[in-house]
């Protein structure tokens, strides 16, 4: 059998091939003339047969739509975050994957909708690298994992002060530094606190 195997992880969404070139053989999907994976693993082709599969990758740890995943923001581009993936619907995950969210919300940190708001006074959420968030997973498209924290329980989980980097407390829809006072809006997920991180980290511990 004449197959070739390409060792470059593919990602669900990925393109490839094109339907002149190859049939979309196992764990395929064809979208505007192009052969997608759907799945997370190897392209292998046969070029006998003119077909394209994807040999799926056993790894149980890559975010699928749909999974909850935490981490910490580790940049900030525009409106846009970057967060370096620790959990996986509570699993540690050392995958070393990233997520990218939008920094636009439309829930404040209760869960109230500031869509249509009179006179739409809009809070500037600031994020900071550095801060714990919980995302969801929504797109795998072009290889990112994209997650939305624009829900009640997603959002900051945790963060130190950044001016003093004392511990800090939930205020309306913000928080604030109990060493120093300073006060910052941020978009907070329903349960913030040292308690949600305490949680997620003993989980961790309990796992090793
Ligand atoms: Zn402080």
């Amino acid at each position: 059998m004449k197959e070739q195997k390409k060792d470059v992880l593919i990602f669900p969404g990925d393109h490839i091939a094109f339907i002149e070139e190859f049939e979309g053989g196992k764990n395929t999907y064809i979208l505007d003339g192009s052969v997608r994976s759907t799945s997370l693993g190897n392209k292998i082709l046969d070029l006998k047969r003119r077909v394209v599969k994807i040999e799926k990758k056993n790894s149980p740890l890559i975010p699928k739509l749909g999974d909850v995943v935490t981490g910490y923001i580790d940049m900030l581009f525009g409106s846009m975050l970057s967060m370096r993936i620790l959990f996986i619907n509570d699993v540690y995950s050392m995958s070393g994957f990233s997520a990218i969210a939008s920094t636009r919300i439309s829930f404040d940190g209760q869960g109230h909708s500031r869509r249509g708001e009179r006179g739409d006074r809009r809070i500037k959420y600031i994020f900071r690298v550095g801060d714990v968030i919980r995302g969801r997973v929504f797109s795998l498209l072009n290889s990112n994992v994209h997650i939305t924290i624009d829900e009640k329980e997603l959002g900051v989980i945790y963060s130190l002060c950044y001016s003093c980097g004392g511990n800090t407390i939930r205020i309306n829809n913000g928080i604030k530094c109990v060493e120093c006072g300073i006060y910052e809006d941020k978009k907070l997920a329903i349960d913030y606190g040292q308690d949600s991180l305490s949680v997620m980290y003993d989980r961790k511990n309990n796992l090793i």
